[in-house]
């Protein structure tokens, strides 16, 4: 890795067009090139990772955050109204265990995400207060974890 800190980035930040729509939102150039320089940046979208096609259905958490979603008292529901728990917990479970094999211990994620949000998720829509499903677990790791908004 010559020498350089691995970090897990949210692959949509990359200019991956992993979103729900088949789109992207990548960081800046001078923003990624100033990142690559002490850091070696791995890729990830959990939801892809769980078993979700691309383009996908919108989701949300129908309460509190990724928390609830981990402890199985609460649900991702998307548009349709089915249920995608499982992918999104099968995703962040992905993203944790290859976190802790490569002693990452910082992360870099898409703010607003019910998989990758650091400070909100969406609920009917608008932002609310609340971590993603993947974020909730790396940060019970001891990883830290900021959002394109803090760089
Ligand atoms: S799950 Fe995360 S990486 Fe994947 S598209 Fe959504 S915000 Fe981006």
């Amino acid at each position: 890795m010559q020498g350089k800190r691995p970090v897990i980035v949210s692959a949509c930040l990359l200019g991956f067009s992993c979103r729900y729509d088949g789109g992207t939102k990548p960081l800046s150039e001078e923003v990624i090139e100033r990142l690559k320089r002490g850091h070696l940046l791995i890729p990830v979208c959990p939801e892809q990772l769980g078993g979700l096609p691309t383009p996908r259905p919108k989701m949300e958490i129908n309460q509190g955050d990724g928390k609830e979603v981990l402890k199985g008292t609460a649900q991702v529901i998307d548009e349709n109204g089915k249920d995608t728990s499982q992918a999104l917990l099968r995703g962040a479970y992905q993203v944790a265990r290859y976190a802790k094999e490569h002693e990452i211990v910082l992360a870099i994620m898409k703010d607003g995400s019910p998989s990758c949000g650091v400070y909100t998720i969406r609920r009917r829509g608008a932002p609310v207060e609340g971590m993603g499903v993947t974020v909730t677990l790396l940060k019970r790791q001891g990883v830290k974890v900021i959002s394109e908004e803090d760089l």
